[in-house]
């Protein structure tokens, strides 16, 4: 006697997206949670990928927020670092494969349980849904999302000393196109 889970299509939007600035809005939502905690949120960005990639910014945004809550959540001192990296530019192609990487000093994963918890409704053990909350989704939608949009989330973990997890995308299209700062726009 088990409940199926239907499969949901999922659409996806790519558009010219100001990279920059989904960080931006990551880092507002948990700012407040996080000097709540004590812990320190830092993002930190490589100047070499450019300003606008086209990829689904909602897709993208969901992820990082799914995987930066978990940061938080699982981290009671010490910090949450993000990182977007450049891994390699392909200037024919007009294409760049990057890493977001969500560093955190946290309870971290047993390296048993690293495969696991991307599987549905899989919590690092009963304690933490009662400790922690959640419903065991997020990292399961946040993988699919990633391999739906040519990209891959890998971990690195070790019990009580945090975690790392890596968002990668590949062969993302990029523009060379400047976007104005908003308050530059005269009308
Ligand atoms: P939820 O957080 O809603 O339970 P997730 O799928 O996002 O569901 O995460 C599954 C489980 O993976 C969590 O319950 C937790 O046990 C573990 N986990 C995820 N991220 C971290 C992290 N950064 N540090 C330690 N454990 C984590």
């Amino acid at each position: 006697n088990w409940t199926k889970i239907e499969a949901v299509k999922v659409e996806i939007n790519y558009e010219n997206t100001d990279w920059k600035s989904i960080f931006n809005e990551v880092l507002q939502i948990f700012n407040y949670k996080a000097e709540q905690k004590g812990i320190k949120l830092e993002i930190e960005h490589s100047d070499k990928i450019p300003q606008l990639l086209f990829i689904d910014e909602l897709r993208v945004r969901q992820t990082l927020l799914n995987l930066c809550g978990n940061a938080v959540k699982f981290t009671d001192k010490g910090f949450v670092k993000i990182s977007s990296e450049l891994i390699s530019i392909n200037k024919e192609k007009e294409t760049v494969d990057l890493c977001v990487k969500i560093i955190d000093s946290g309870i971290g994963i047993a390296p048993e349980n690293q495969a696991l918890i991307f599987d549905a409704f899989i919590q690092q053990n009963g304690k933490n849904t009662r400790k922690y909350g959640g419903t065991g989704l997020g990292l399961t939608i946040s993988k699919r999302l990633a391999n739906i949009m040519n990209g891959e989330i890998e971990i690195e973990s070790k019990v009580g000393e945090g975690s790392v997890f890596f968002f990668f995308f590949r062969e993302v299209k990029y523009s060379d196109v400047i976007i104005k700062k908003e308050e530059d726009l005269i009308f």
